[in-house]
C-alpha cells in the first residue's frame, strides 16, 4: 500500500490529502442521498414520461419537494439538451432565488457555477455561451430574450417556476409562450406552482395536465394573538424569545418581515436583548435574508445550526416558497408584505406594507412542518385571519405601472394589447395610462406607434424613464456632454438601499464628509462614485467613508453595462463629440437636472403654502414631504436656505406620510417647459 512506498516526511501531507478526498467523496455521496430523498425523486420517471407526452405540463407540489433543484436536472439527464445544442431555462421571480438555487444545483451536479450550470439576473450574467446547458434566471431576463430571439430557439425546455407568485414578468411570459408554442412543437413548457392557482394555469393553456407531487408535511399548530398588536415588530421579537427560552432544541425559527430595514431593526434588538441576558439563555445565530443581501452572506441561512444553539432566520416573503431552509420548526408571522401599488389615475406608484393573503400566511405556516410537527405564531388575531385577509394575493399586473411591459410588447410587434392572452387582464385605465406615459416620454408617437427612441429605450436594461434620461443626456442640445455623469447617477439609483453603511446617527454627517456640500441626492451619488473612482475603486476608501464596498462594486458593474449599451447605440460617440465643444470647467449640473426632467416629468412637486404638492394633471396633486434622509432636507435645515420651489423626486414612499425619496431641486420653472413641452403646456403646471 501507499504507506510502504512513501518516504516518511511525505506521509503527513498525503494523509491530509486523503482525508480531504474522502471528505469530498462523502459530501458528494450525501448530496446524492439527499437528492434521492426528495419527494419528486419518487416521481422522476412518471414526470419525464408526462413531459415527453405533453408539450405543456403544470407541476404542483409542496415547497421543498425538489421542483426547482431537481426537475431541470432530470431534463438534462433525459437528454433534452442534445449534448449541449439546446439549453434548459428555469425562471424565478426573485434574483436571490435564481442565484442561490443555481449555486446549489451546480454543487449537486459537481460542476463549477457559471459553466454548465449558471444564472442570469439583471446586471449579472453568470453563464458561458457555449457551455451552459442549465440556466436559472429571473423571469424578467427571459422576457428580455424575446427581443433578440422571439422564438426562444436556443431552448429545449422552459420551466416557469413559482408561477403562483404571478409577477408581471411571469404573466407576460406565459402570454408570449402561449403564442410561440404552436410553432415550436419541440419546445417543452413546465409551469411549476404552489397549490394555489394551478387550475387557472391549466385552463389558460387549453386544459394542460396537472401533475401533483404529493409532499410530506407534518401538522403545524397555529397560535394567534388575542388582541391586535400595535407594534408587530416588538411583538415578533418578544415571541422569538418566548420560543427560544421555552422550547427544546433543536428547532430553528423562521420570522417573516417585510424588508431590509425591518430585518435590520429586528436583528439589532434581538442582539441587544441576547447580549443583556448573557448566559441565561442558550446561544442563537441570526441569519437575515432579503433581496439586496450580498450574495456571500446569503449562504448563512443554509449553514447547519451548531449543537446547542438555535438559528433564527429573519426573512422577507422570499422564504414563503422560493427558498427552502431545512430545520425550521417554528414560524413567527406578523402577516405583512411589502407590495407595489399603482394608481393609474394619479400615476403614483408606492411600496406599501399591506396584510398578506390567507393563501400566503398558510404557505408561511407550512414552512414549520417540513422536518417534523411544528408551530406557527401569528401576530394577528384569528378573527382577522377569517374576516380581514384576502383569500389570494393580487397579481402584480393588476397593481403596477405597465409602461415598461407595454413598450416591450409593442417592440415585439404585439399591437392588439386588449386581446393579448393574459391570465388576468389589466384595466383599461391602467393600459391607457401606460400608453400616455410612453407618449410623454416620446417612446410612442401620437398614433400610438413605437418610435426609434422607444426602441432604443427598450435596449437599456432599465425602466424606460431611465432610458429616456440617458438618451437625453447624450442628444438634447442643452444636456449634451453630461452622459458619463448621468449614467453614473442612474447606476447609483439602482442600489440606493445599500450604498451607505447603516449607522444612522453617523451616516448623515458622514455623507457630507465624503463629498462636501451638494444640492441634491443625485449629486451626492455622483460625487460619492467619482471620489471612489478617483481612489482607484479602493476598498479602504469605502471602509473609511462608511460606504459599502460590495454595493459600489455592483454599481460599477451596472454602470459598465449601461455604458456598453450607450456605446452600442452610438450615444457614447455623440457624447464624446459634444464634450470637445464644452468648456472644460463648465458646470454640468444644469445638464444633469434637465436630463432627469426629460425622463421623470411626472415626478415633480411644487411648494405651496401647505407644503409640497405633486403636479397632478387631472387629479390636482397630492401632498408630499421631503424624506428626512435626503440631502435636500438636511441642507434646508442646516443652512436655513429658502426651500426650492420645485423638487424632482425618484420615488414616493408612504410611511407616516407621503415622502419623496432621492430628491433634486429644479432651480428654474422654464426648464420643465423646455425639456417636456408637450407635457408642461401652461395650464397643468398651475396647480
Ligand atoms: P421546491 O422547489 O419544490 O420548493 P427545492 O428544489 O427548492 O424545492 O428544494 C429541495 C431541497 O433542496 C430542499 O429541501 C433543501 O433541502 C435543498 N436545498 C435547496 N437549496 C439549497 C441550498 N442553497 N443549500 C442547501 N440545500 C438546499
Ligand atoms: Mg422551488
Amino acid at each position: 500500500s501507499n504507506e510502504d512506498v512513501l518516504p516518511e516526511e511525505h506521509s503527513e501531507y498525503d494523509n491530509k490529502l486523503l482525508t480531504e478526498l474522502e471528505r469530498e467523496n462523502k459530501r458528494l455521496l450525501t448530496i446524492q442521498e439527499t437528492r434521492k430523498s426528495l419527494p419528486v425523486y419518487h416521481f422522476r420517471q412518471e414526470l419525464l414520461t408526462s413531459i415527453k407526452e405533453n408539450q405543456i405540463l403544470i407541476v404542483v407540489g409542496e415547497t421543498g419537494s425538489g421542483k426547482t433543484t431537481q426537475l431541470p436536472q432530470y431534463l438534462v439527464e433525459d437528454g433534452y439538451t442534445q449534448r449541449g445544442r439546446y439549453q434548459i431555462a428555469c425562471t424565478q421571480p426573485r434574483r436571490v432565488a435564481a442565484t442561490s438555487v443555481a449555486a446549489r444545483v451546480a454543487d449537486e451536479m459537481n460542476v463549477v457555477l457559471g459553466k454548465q450550470v449558471g444564472y442570469s439576473i439583471r446586471f449579472e450574467d453568470k453563464t458561458t455561451p457555449d457551455t451552459t446547458i442549465l440556466k436559472y434566471m429571473t423571469d424578467g431576463m427571459l422576457l428580455r430574450e424575446f427581443m433578440t430571439d422571439p422564438e426562444l430557439s436556443k431552448y429545449a425546455c422552459i420551466m416557469i417556476d413559482e408561477a403562483h407568485e404571478r409577477t408581471l414578468a411571469t404573466d407576460v411570459l406565459l402570454g408570449l409562450l402561449k403564442d410561440i408554442l404552436p410553432h415550436r412543437k419541440d419546445l417543452k413548457l413546465i409551469i411549476s406552482s404552489a397549490t394555489m392557482n394551478a387550475t387557472k394555469f391549466s385552463s389558460f393553456f387549453y386544459d394542460a395536465p396537472i401533475f401533483n407531487v404529493p409532499g410530506r408535511r407534518f401538522p403545524v399548530d397555529i397560535h394567534y394573538t388575542l388582541q391586535p398588536e400595535a407594534n408587530y415588530l416588538n411583538a415578533a421579537v418578544t415571541t422569538i424569545f418566548q420560543i427560544h427560552t421555552t422550547q427544546a432544541l433543536p428547532g430553528d425559527i423562521l420570522v417573516f418581515l417585510t424588508g431590509q430595514e425591518e430585518i435590520e431593526a429586528a436583528q439589532q434588538s434581538l442582539e441587544d436583548i441576547a447580549h443583556a441576558l448573557g448566559d441565561k439563555i442558550k446561544d442563537m445565530v441570526i441569519a437575515p435574508i432579503y433581496a439586496n443581501l450580498p450574495q456571500e452572506q446569503q449562504s448563512k441561512i443554509f449553514q447547519k445550526t451548531p449543537q446547542d444553539c438555535r438559528k433564527i432566520v429573519l426573512a422577507t416573503n422570499i422564504a414563503e416558497t422560493s427558498l427552502t431552509i431545512d430545520g425550521i420548526k417554528y414560524v413567527v408571522d406578523p402577516g405583512f408584505v411589502k407590495e407595489n401599488s399603482y394608481v393609474p389615475s394619479t400615476g403614483m406608484s408606492q411600496l406599501l406594507t399591506v396584510p398578506c393573503s390567507r393563501a400566503s400566511v398558510d404557505q408561511r405556516a407550512g414552512r414549520a412542518g417540513r422536518v417534523g410537527p411544528g408551530k406557527c405564531f401569528r401576530i394577528f388575531t384569528k378573527w382577522s385571519y377569517f374576516h380581514e385577509l384576502e383569500p389570494l394575493p393580487k397579481p402584480e399586473i393588476l397593481r403596477t405601472n405597465l409602461s415598461q411591459v407595454v413598450l416591450l410588447l409593442l417592440s415585439l410587434g404585439v399591437t392588439d394589447l386588449i386581446n393579448f392572452p393574459l391570465l388576468d387582464k389589466p384595466s383599461i385605465p391602467a393600459l391607457s395610462k401606460a400608453l400616455e406615459n410612453l407618449y410623454i416620454l416620446g417612446a410612442l408617437n401620437s398614433k400610438g406607434v413605437i418610435t426609434r427612441l422607444g426602441r432604443m429605450m427598450c435596449e437599456f436594461p432599465c425602466e424606460p424613464d431611465f432610458g429616456k434620461v440617458i438618451h437625453t443626456a447624450a442628444t438634447h442640445e442643452s444636456c449634451k456632454g453630461a452622459l458619463e455623469e448621468v449614467v453614473t447617477i442612474v447606476a447609483m439609483l439602482h442600489e440606493t438601499a445599500s450604498i451607505f453603511v447603516h449607522a444612522r446617527a453617523e451616516r448623515d454627517q458622514n455623507k457630507t464628509a465624503v463629498v462636501g456640500k451638494v444640492s441634491s441626492d443625485h449629486m451626492l451619488y455622483l460625487r460619492t462614485f467619482n471620489s471612489w473612482r478617483d481612489m482607484d475603486y479602493s476598498k479602504s476608501w469605502c471602509f473609511d467613508h462608511k460606504v459599502q464596498y460590495k454595493t459600489m462594486v455592483r454599481v460599477r458593474n451596472i454602470r459598465d453595462q449601461l455604458w456598453r449599451c450607450c456605446d452600442k447605440l452610438g450615444l457614447a460617440a455623440l457624447n464624446e463629440k459634444a464634450m470637445k465643444s464644452l468648456n472644460v470647467d463648465e458646470n454640468l449640473e444644469p445638464r444633469i437636472i434637465k436630463s432627469f426632467i426629460a425622463g421623470f416629468p411626472t415626478n415633480v412637486a411644487r411648494l405651496s403654502p401647505t407644503g409640497y404638492r405633486t403636479l397632478g394633471k387631472s387629479q390636482g396633486g397630492v401632498n408630499v414631504s421631503i424624506h428626512p434622509t435626503s440631502t435636500v432636507f438636511q441642507a434646508a435645515r442646516q443652512d436655513m436656505k429658502k426651500p426650492s420651489k420645485l423638487i424632482l423626486y425618484q420615488r414616493l414612499v408612504l410611511t407616516s406620510k407621503e415622502f419623496m425619496r432621492d430628491c433634486m431641486p429644479v432651480p428654474r420653472e422654464d426648464w420643465l417647459q423646455e425639456m417636456v413641452p408637450h407635457y408642461f403646456n401652461g395650464d397643468n403646471t398651475q396647480d
